[in-house]
Order: C-alpha cells, then structure tokens, then sequence
C-alpha cells in the first residue's frame, strides 16, 4: 500500500518509510493513497488480533507486513473497556496503558515498529520529542529499552504537574530528559532547529515521535473500529463518537476507522476553549492562532497538526460542514460535567473527557454514543479531586513510577545543551 503527501509534491512511499521519515519532504502528511476496504462484523476476542486484521493492510507490499501480528502483541498488552454508564451511554477508556493516557497505543505502536526498522543498522536513531506532558512520558515509557534509539525528551520547567514530571524524568538508559528553563514554545524551537541545522543531520540520524507521525495515527483507528462494532452489537444501532480533541490526531484516526468501513453513526469533536476547528467549519477559512491555557491542558492547541489530514480528506468546505462537526467547551462546564457524571453514576472523568461528556449530555442527549475517555482522572487530580471531594486511586504503572528517583539535566534553551 501507498502514502502520498498532503502536499502533493513528495514520492509515494511505503508504510515503513513513511514513518521513520515522520514529516514528508514537501513538509506535508501522509495519508493513504486509497484507503482499502475492510469488512469485519465481528470483534475478535483479543485486541491484539483485531488491531492485526486493521492495521497490517496497510503494510501490504512492505518488509514489515509479517511482524506486525508481534508488534501488535507487544504494542496492546493492555485492557481497552467499553465502560457503559446506562444501556445507551458508553465511554471508551484508553488509559489502561503504561502512561494512562491514550498516546501509549501511538507510541507503544512506534516504538515497535522503529526498533525494527533499526536492526542491521549501524547508527543509532535519535529521537527529540518536546513535551507539554501527556506526549513525552508515553514516548519515553515506550521507547524506554529499546535497542538502537535514543530520546532526549524536553519539558518547560515548572509548566508540567509534579505527576507528569516524574513521568518524564523517572527513566535513565535510553531516555535522556532535560527540564528546560524557558516555556513550551523554546523547547519546540529547539527541536525545530535542530532539525534543520546540517552539521547535526551529519553527525546524529535524527527523527521525531510527534502526533504527525503515521505509526502513531494508525493503531489509533483500531479502537474507533472495535467500539463502534462493541455498541451495534450491545444497541442495535450505530454510535455517535465524541472525541476530545487537540492536535486532531486521535480524531483522524476516527475519520480512518470510517473510510475503513466502521459502523459509525457520525463523529463530533469536543474542543475546550481553543476554536480553532469550530470556527473553521462555521467560516471555511482556517484561521491558526495562538493557544487559549484550559483546566483540559493536552487538549490547548490553536493550529491543530493534524488537520492538513482531515482537510485533505474533506477538501471544500461542503464536505468540511457535511462531515465535521466540534463544540466549544469551557472550563466550567467541565468542571460542572466532572461532577455531574460522579454524582449520577459514580464514574470520574478526567477534564478532557468530560469535555465530551458535556456535549453528550447537552447536545446529544436523545442520541446513543460512545464517549472517547483519554486520560486516567488520577494524572488530573488537583482539577478533578476538589470537584468529586474525594481522592482518586492511582493506577499501579503510574504508583509504581512516583516511587522511582527522578534524573535529568537543566538546561537553557540552547541547541548546544542537547547535544
Ligand atoms: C493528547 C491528548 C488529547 C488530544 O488528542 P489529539 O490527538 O491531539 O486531538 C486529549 N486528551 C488527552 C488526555 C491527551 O493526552
């Protein structure tokens, strides 16, 4: 099978390629060249063997076509419940992985692939993820031990919880983190420019583990395919998703699930303060901007990464406002779905989730659907906790990684600190 650029002006290439290149050289994405018909009616027992029959496809023709059954066995080795809060109303937890965040599945997915891709090579790989959390952690728990790559994670000093840091910082061996005196944006700086400079592309084999990378969109379509199949199952019907929604990327991964052939209802994309994307559909013109700070943090993006896929999906605006659809919520309206949703069903949600938990309640309330859930509540305890007025249990890999030593260098913001 073959990727093309959005931007038109690469080569088509293979799956493999496409993912240890990360960016296409004309600066755009990649995307199917077409997008192959996969009828299943049925879910498999086991995840593994479901994200085999939907991602291996797209290998077709690649060298890596017969591993990936033991990349998925290794990548998904975590539950993924349908949580059902009443006979119509289910919320799809991701965070059962390492990191409790839904980026373990791309990571966990890339890391695989990438250290095969590695074997027989002389060089090692490094990778620069810059992080404002929830993306740096689940990079450097799924590279961590992997042979022949490298990671230097960089995060803003005092902009990420204490949980989160100890996240980045509890690895060693292969996982270099560098808490770095200035905001997210000079640690992004920083990989950007170590990305163009020639003397380091010279002497480093450099790549990066961002959310525009096709290893970390794919195994993201599998869960929209197996929960959707899940619901029509259980209902009758096919579901409405909601997905809480930054970058755009777990989003595209839904778009994907629905080309395949997903039984899927329509899609709806929760946004928390930063309009980018509603604003978008309601005008056709597409306006980035800087971002809006929100208690729903991963989700605070102004110019969305992912939506050259979506808008090379759905190329003029009729198709745009035909398919698209994204609500606005603001902090309170978490805040007060947080609650809402502990004291109805004693369920908690973390504040991305309940973003798109409000727009069920609120926009959908007649219509079945399935609530994507991101993120473990206990990695957002000091926004969730004083709305539930209880503690929340940590999850066992989180517990066991606040008990670890934290290592890491300080630096500037300077290239020269890294390398
Ligand atoms: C990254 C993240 C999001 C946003 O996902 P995108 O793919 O960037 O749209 C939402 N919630 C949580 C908890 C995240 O970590």
């Amino acid at each position: 099978m073959e990727f093309i650029s959005t931007r038109g002006k690469s080569p088509a290439v293979s799956a493999s390629v496409a993912i240890r290149t990360g960016l296409a050289p004309d600066g755009g994405l990649y995307v199917p060249k077409s997008f192959p018909n996969i009828e299943i009616s049925q879910v498999q027992d086991n995840y593994a063997d479901f994200a085999v029959s939907i991602i291996q496809p797209f290998f077709e023709a690649d060298p890596l076509y017969d591993h990936i059954p033991e990349i998925c066995e290794q990548s998904f080795s975590f539950d993924v419940p349908l949580h059902w809060l009443n006979e119509k109303q289910a919320v799809l937890e991701l965070f059962h992985g390492p990191t409790a965040a839904f980026k373990d599945f791309g990571a966990r997915f890339l890391a695989s692939v990438m250290e095969k891709l590695q074997q027989g090579q002389d060089r090692d790989l490094t990778i620069l993820v810059a992080t404002s959390g929830d993306t740096g952690s689940a990079v450097a728990s799924a590279f961590y031990g992997k042979k022949g790559i490298n990671v230097k994670v960089l995060y803003p000093e005092g902009r990420v919880s204490e949980r989160q840091e100890k996240q980045l910082t509890c690895w060693g061996g292969n996982i270099e983190s560098y808490c770095v005196t200035g905001n997210f944006d000079d640690c992004q700086k920083m990989v950007k420019t170590a990305f163009r400079s020639e003397k380091l592309a010279a002497d480093w084999d450099l790549t990066s583990a961002n959310s525009i990378n096709l290893g970390r969109l794919l195994p993201q379509i599998v869960y929209f395919y197996y929960s959707s199949l899940l619901y029509l199952k259980k209902t009758g019907a096919k579901p409405v998703i909601i997905i809480p929604s930054g970058n755009v990327g777990n989003s595209a991964g839904a778009y994907w699930a629905v080309e395949l052939g997903a039984p899927v209802e329509k899609i709806v994309l929760a946004v928390n303060a930063n309009t980018t994307i509603p604003d978008f559909i309601k005008s056709g013109e597409y306006t980035p901007r800087a971002s809006v700070a929100t208690i729903a943090n991963a989700m605070d993006v102004g110019d969305p990464s992912n939506m050259e896929r979506l808008r090379s999906l759905f190329p003029s605006h009729k198709q745009i406002s035909d398919n698209l659809e994204s609500i606005s919520v603001s902090d309170d309206m978490i805040r007060d779905t947080i609650r809402k949703i502990y004291d109805k069903y004693n369920y908690i949600m973390c504040p991305h989730t309940a973003a798109a938990e409000w727009v069920r309640q609120n926009m959908y309330n007649v219509e079945p659907g399935i609530v994507i859930s991101t993120a473990h509540p206990a990695k957002f305890e000091t926004i969730v906790e004083p709305e539930i007025g209880q503690s929340i249990e940590i999850p066992e890999s989180l517990r066991q990684m606040m008990g670890t030593e934290s290592k890491f260098s300080r630096i500037s913001p300077d290239i020269n600190q890294l390398f």
